[in-house]
């Protein structure tokens, strides 16, 4: 056992503890100390170095299901907390999710259904049967996510899962073998039937749920009558500048952030939701 991991075993440093996709934090809002953990009877599972933060060690760990908070503290919605954790605590969050799912995923070898044992601070499970021995890292999915644009038109969709009256930019999962761009192409026309051009990359965000990274794009309309996918798209629409839905994704989301550009290069401001 590393240094980073034997540190782990007594209660130092700041925890990111999950239970399932909940962050236990402090009545003020902080991130506790391991001492707070004692409380709720043993180590956790899955305990991850996650790197430093203030001068303290940082861990992340998955609790059981039924763990109860410790006293003064609560557990959160980690969704929820979007954007009200300072960035660092979040990106550490973001990683800590990640790698929790990692570790509890990939407990057996993919290949010989072997155990593993992830035997460092390393970010690696290897398989313990001498004859496999293959490496499972963490895995990351990328998801396209496009403003397809139409002079001062954005074409924004609502899946049948979206909560009511809730509208959003098309996003999709890169198939296996394809470019982004590809997907980016297909998943338009397979959700509204329409072409796009001029795709031009925005940026990237990390959504741990479970482990996916948005990759961003502006692309403009090419052609084609819209048309929704069953099952995929109850409703997508072009929305003019000025006569966009009121319930859209909230301002720590990528796709606040497209929606907002398009706006600022039309000479308005986006709503923060
Ligand atoms: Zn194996």
């Amino acid at each position: 056992m590393t240094d980073s991991l034997s540190r782990a075993a007594t209660p130092v440093g700041l925890w990111l503890a999950f239970r399932g996709r909940e962050l236990l934090l402090g009545e003020d809002g902080a991130l506790p100390f391991g001492a707070a953990l004692q409380a709720l009877g043993g180590l956790p599972r899955g305990v991850q170095f996650l790197g430093d933060l203030d001068g303290q060690p940082c861990y992340g760990a998955e609790l059981a299901h039924d763990a109860l908070p410790p006293p003064g503290s609560g557990f959160h919605d980690f969704k929820r907390l979007y954007g009200r954790l300072p960035p660092a605590t979040a990106a550490l969050a973001n990683r800590a999710l990640e790698l929790v799912e990692w570790d509890r995923t990939h407990r057996f070898c993919g290949v010989c259904g072997a155990p593993t044992a992830q035997p460092d601070a390393r970010k690696v499970r290897i398989c313990s049967n001498p004859e496999c021995g293959h490496e499972h890292y963490p895995r990351v999915s990328p998801v396209v996510i496009v403003a397809v644009e139409r002079g001062e038109e954005i074409l924004l969709g609502r899946s049948p899962h979206f909560p009511p009256g809730f509208y959003s930019v098309l996003a999709g999962f890169v198939d296996a073998g394809e470019t982004a761009e590809e997907a980016v192409h297909r998943e338009v026309f397979e959700e509204v039937a329409l072409r796009v051009r001029e795709l031009r990359y925005f940026a990237s965000q990390p959504w741990p749920f479970p482990h996916s990274l948005m990759l961003g794009y502006q692309a403009e309309y090419a052609g084609g009558e819209l048309v929704c996918a069953a099952d995929e798209i109850e409703d997508a629409a072009f929305f003019h500048v000025d006569r966009l839905p009121a319930n859209l994704p909230g301002r720590f989301t990528i796709a606040h952030w497209l929606m907002r550009d398009f706006c600022r290069r039309h000479g308005r401001e986006l709503a923060s939701a």
